[in-house]
């Protein structure tokens, strides 16, 4: 049976990197940047006021000052002051010239044309290159748009990063006991919580995902996986029942199956297929292990086809309870507190009510974990 390094390694190994194109910022989120982003200029471009207040010469130690003019943000006035002389200056608004101080309002007592300023030799300016210089590299190559580097380009002025192509994935929702989740379920059905998990789990990634339910039956299978596309997920017969017909029905699809067990809990029934470069995951139908196979194998494949680290990122931890091993590794629902991993209560692998609390899994080995062991965890979200 492959195990879950095993499969790592396999994912990095031979799924390959898509196409770059330029997308809007609107558009980038969640994807990962092929080229670095260097700062145009410096930034700040101009020494700016840190606060509201007056801006004076720092060797002015004048005891009143007269109030000259007044630079709004946007506003450029530039002039020598004179002794004696201060402005008044808004938070962001350009400093009229070198060898100044900003004092902020709440230091400052104005009376008619002048002001007495209390509370002198803060600076209160962000000086012009003190984030970054002209050339220097703002964002890296393999880094995500995360709502900061957007921010961090639009400021730059990079409104069309070079970023990954958009994955295409289908997500199949097989099962004859599956209704939509707005159906009423009849005797012995059940909803379909795994395209609600897997639209949940894609979206924020910037994945351009289609889904479909189909029954498990080979003729209806097989039209639904019908077509090209990077990724095709399909959640539901993956084991060795009777019905179970996803590894069939990929291989009469042309998928090589690399992978058809692995030693994972939950989650053991995994099919791992491939097609060129396209690529296949039998998921199990059971909602946990499809979350777990979600993250440590869909998102590996995800990352490698975007040029992001394609091994999730494990960190450790102190463990808040002991989990019994099991020979096989067990991912395990926890919730990650800033010192502390704390699993969660887990009867068995449809319990969702777990899942629905937790925002790491628990990396629990055959030997499994005493309380106060340091062990390792993904997020999951
Ligand atoms: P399977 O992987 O098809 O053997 O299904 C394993 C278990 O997961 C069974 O109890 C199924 O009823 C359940 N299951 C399968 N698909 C889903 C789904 N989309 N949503 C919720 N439960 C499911
Ligand atoms: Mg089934």
């Amino acid at each position: 049976m492959t195990t879950v390094d095993e499969l790592w390694v396999l994912l990095r190994k031979s799924v390959t990197m898509r196409d770059s194109v330029r997308a809007s910022l609107a558009e980038a989120d969640g994807r990962v940047l092929r080229e670095p982003v260097m700062s145009p200029q410096d930034q700040p471009a101009f020494d700016r006021s840190a606060v509201d207040g007056f801006v004076v010469l720092s060797s002015d130690d004048s005891p009143s000052f007269r109030v000259v003019d007044e630079i709004r943000a946007g506003q450029w006035k530039q002039r020598k002051l004179g002794r004696g002389e201060a402005m008044k200056i808004a938070t962001g608004a350009a400093v009229p010239c070198e060898g100044c101080e900003v004092v902020m309002l709440e230091d400052a007592v104005e009376d008619g044309a002048a002001v007495r300023l209390k509370q002198r030799g803060r600076g209160n300016i962000r000086l012009r290159g003190e984030d970054a210089s002209t050339g220097d590299i703002l964002v890296a190559v393999g880094r995500k748009i995360s709502a900061g580097v957007a921010g961090l380009l639009a400021t730059a002025g990079c409104t069309s990063p070079l970023v990954t192509r958009r994955l295409s994935v289908l997500h199949v929702a097989t099962g004859g006991e599956i209704v939509p989740p707005e159906a009423e379920p009849e005797a012995g059905q059940i909803r379909d919580a795994n395209s609600a998990m897997v639209g949940a789990w894609a979206r924020p990634r910037g994945l351009q995902l289609t889904q479909a339910r189909v029954s498990e039956d080979m003729p209806a299978l097989l039209r639904a996986i019908e077509g090209e596309r990077d990724l095709l997920l399909v959640s539901g017969g993956s084991s060795v029942g009777g019905h179970d017909n996803t590894a069939k029905a990929l291989a009469e699809a042309g998928f090589e199956i690399l992978v058809s067990q692995v030693a994972v809990r939950p989650g053991r029934p995994v099919i791992v297929g491939r097609r060129g470069d396209s690529w296949a995951f039998g998921l199990p139908g059971n909602p946990l292990s499809h979350f777990v196979c979600l993250h440590l194998f869909v998102a590996a494949a995800v990352a490698a086809m975007e040029g992001g680290s394609p091994r999730p990122r494990v960190r450790n931890r102190i463990v808040a309870a002991a989990v019994a091993g099991n020979p096989r590794e067990t991912w395990w629902p926890a919730i990650a507190e800033s010192r502390m991993i704390r699993p969660l209560r887990w009867r068995s692998s449809g319990d969702l009510t777990s899942l629905a609390r937790a925002d790491a899994l628990l990396r629990v080995p055959p030997s499994g974990i005493a309380a106060g062991d340091e062990a390792e965890f993904i997020r999951a979200l």
